[in-house]
């Protein structure tokens, strides 16, 4: 089975890379391959498990991830950084058992000449204005919805929820539902001006089109990527025929895995 190891720099994480490298040179049954792997190990954090997964975002429905996490628990992440020899007999182990989740489509058309733009986040897609209020017009199916003004509008996969989401008042979504949610940054309500001020959460056959009012100065995101400089003209949001699969060599509930993230350790623990 090939196996790749993508790391962040931090010391901890390079000594972890360096242990797993020599395992996997040393097994049978394990090949390292960093351009066509089976299995992608991040190691670091949430953060890396993001940037892993966009190294590998053409090949993403033929890898399934694992995370190592050396800092505090991720809601990517399910070892530990001393767990490596555990892991290495998992993945010797593997009998293809996997656990996928949603992933978000996100297709930008440009108002300059040059061609249009298709991604896939893991976490979610901001659209924010630099100067000034963003306006914006949102259709839900092809249908006008409302007209947005505030800072900004944040749509988000489950296992997204908990990141960027969350901190802008979204709810938290068991990923084992198969939706997306858009959640509003700043929206400005009063006798004028009246948006939703909820976030809202759709289903598969439905998609969402963001139309801004001025197609300058925008900033798009996926992920932890800034996407361009350029001006836009719509954004369509969707649920990606595709997902991410994670190798499942062990479950920690979702619910448990909020509680133990947000809150803190259980009594019962
Ligand atoms: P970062 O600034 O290190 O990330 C911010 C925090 O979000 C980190 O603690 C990160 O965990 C955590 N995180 C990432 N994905 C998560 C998830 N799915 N569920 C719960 N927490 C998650 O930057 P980064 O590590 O490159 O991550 C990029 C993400 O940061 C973006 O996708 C966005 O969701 C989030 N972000 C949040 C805010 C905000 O809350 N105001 C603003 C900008 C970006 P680790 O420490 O394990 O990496
Ligand atoms: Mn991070």
């Amino acid at each position: 089975m090939k196996v790749a190891i993508y790391s962040n720099d931090g010391s901890t994480s390079n000594r972890v890379a360096q242990q797993l490298k020599t395992k996997i040179d040393e097994s049978k049954i394990l090949e390292y391959d960093g351009l066509n792997p089976e299995i992608v190990i991040s190691v670091g954090g949430d953060g890396t498990l993001l940037s892993a997964f966009h190294h590998y975002n053409d090949a993403v429905s033929k890898v399934r991830f694992v995370g190592i996490h050396t800092g505090h628990l991720g809601f990517y992440t399910d070892w530990r950084d001393y767990e490596v020899n555990e892991l290495v007999e998992s993945l010797e182990n593997d009998n293809g058992q996997s656990v996928s989740y949603p992933l978000l489509s996100i297709k930008v058309k440009y108002s300059d000449d040059g061609p249009d733009d298709n991604f896939i986040a893991l976490n979610e897609s901001t659209l924010k204005r630099i100067n000034g209020t963003m306006v914006t017009d949102i259709y839900i199916k092809g249908e006008f919805f409302e007209k947005f003004r505030g800072d900004g509008l944040c749509v988000s996969t489950p296992t997204g929820s908990t990141a960027y989401n969350k901190s802008v008042g979204g709810a938290i979504i068991n990923p084992q539902l198969n939706a997306i949610q858009v959640s509003e940054m700043a929206s400005i309500n009063n006798r004028v001006f009246r948006t939703l001020g909820s976030p809202i959460i759709i289903p598969p056959d439905e998609w969402i089109t963001i139309v801004p009012d001025n197609q300058e100065h925008n900033i798009l995101t996926c992920d932890q990527l800034l996407i361009h400089n350029r001006p836009i003209k719509s954004i369509q949001y969707s649920i990606c025929n595709e997902r991410i699969y994670f190798a499942q060599y062990r479950h920690t509930h979702f619910w448990k895995r909020v509680s133990n993230s947000f809150i803190g350790v259980h009594p019962d623990d």
